[in-house]
């Protein structure tokens, strides 16, 4: 019997499900077992479609994107009581993603800047007709309902999902990570690390063997997790963490503070030298971690 599935779409730019599409011919395998009771994001479902099942009749829901409205909230709300098993789909769902970096500021300051300022503007408006209350605060989804899976990726790496939910057909969970990024990524590194300067993306072109850190520039494989194949590395790109910490990782921002801190040459580059060439601290070490964090916490308490 094929197992039914419900999937819902919060704040997110879509790209998970996309990413879920571009598993190409792996969908060959993978419908022919699925019937799909609920996915507004290709059909037009409303959501009191979702609202319509009985509580836990519905064998497993998957969500992609951050509670950002209380619509949000009530959308993952019903979908939790509807689904057997919940798959987190993607850094938005699982650690708040780059979303969460609205933290930083106020819904008034952020709705001023996107509707009235951002230079694309011709009209500048707020709407306010029928529009679902907006949070203060971003939290993993993980803080407004239980999940069982969880898939993080900005956005996940389509063979994983085909893994995943193929794997879960039979009944069997995506394995935990246990390594870094690092672990996994085929640039040459050496035992003992020091950095004499640091550089931006495009500074400069990277040597295409050696490590990115080693170079200078600031790559979060140290701090993240293993499973996306060190995708950006191998094309020449610093890993900027989508994926979210390493194995007994706790904060990733506050992990690859204190790698970067540990290798710096300081006599060749002075603390407050490091923190101009880095600019956006929290853009760099916390892109998709923010809401996560230990942090966190501490910006809730600022706000
Ligand atoms: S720091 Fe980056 S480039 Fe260096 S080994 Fe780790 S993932 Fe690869
Ligand atoms: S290398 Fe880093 S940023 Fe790139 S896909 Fe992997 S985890 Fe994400």
């Amino acid at each position: 019997m094929p197992v039914t599935v419900a999937m819902v779409s919060l704040a997110s730019c879509w790209g998970c499900y996309q990413s879920l599409l571009d598993t190409h011919e792996a969908l060959l395998d993978i419908l022919p077992h699925l019937d799909i009771k609920f996915w507004h994001t290709v059909t037009d479902f409303k959501y009191k479609d979702l609202e319509s099942y009985k509580d836990g009749s519905i064998d497993v829901g998957i969500v992609e994107g951050v509670c950002r409205t209380e619509e949000d909230v009530h959308i993952l709300k019903t979908l939790r009581k509807k689904c057997k098993t919940l798959i987190s789909l993607g850094t938005c769902s699982t650690y708040g993603g780059i979303y969460g970096l609205l933290n930083l500021t106020t819904i008034d300051q952020a709705l001023k800047r996107k509707f009235m300022e951002a230079e694309s503007v011709q009209e500048p408006n707020i709407p306010d007709d029928d529009v679902p209350k907006m949070l203060d605060f971003i939290v993993p989804n993980r803080k407004v309902v239980n999940f069982e899976v969880f898939l993080p990726g900005c956005p996940v790496v389509s063979k994983d999902i085909a893994n995943a939910i193929l794997g879960l057909l039979k009944g069997e969970l995506p394995p935990p990570p246990v390594r870094t990024l690092c672990d996994e990524c085929p640039r040459e590194k050496s035992e003992v690390i020091t950095i004499k300067q640091l550089k931006r993306d495009y500074e400069g072109i990277p040597d295409p063997k050696k490590c990115l850190l080693e170079q200078g520039y600031v790559c979060m494989g140290p701090a993240t997790r293993e499973g996306c194949g060190a995708l950006c590395p191998k094309a020449g790109m610093p890993c900027r963490g989508c994926y979210g910490p390493g194995p007994n990782v706790i904060d990733q921002g506050a992990k690859m503070i204190s790698a970067l801190g540990s290798i710096v040459d300081y006599e060749s580059i002075s603390p407050e030298e490091l923190v101009e060439k880095v600019g956006d601290v929290a853009g760099t070490f916390y892109n998709f971690f923010l809401p996560s964090g230990i942090i966190s916490k501490t910006v809730r308490k600022a706000k």
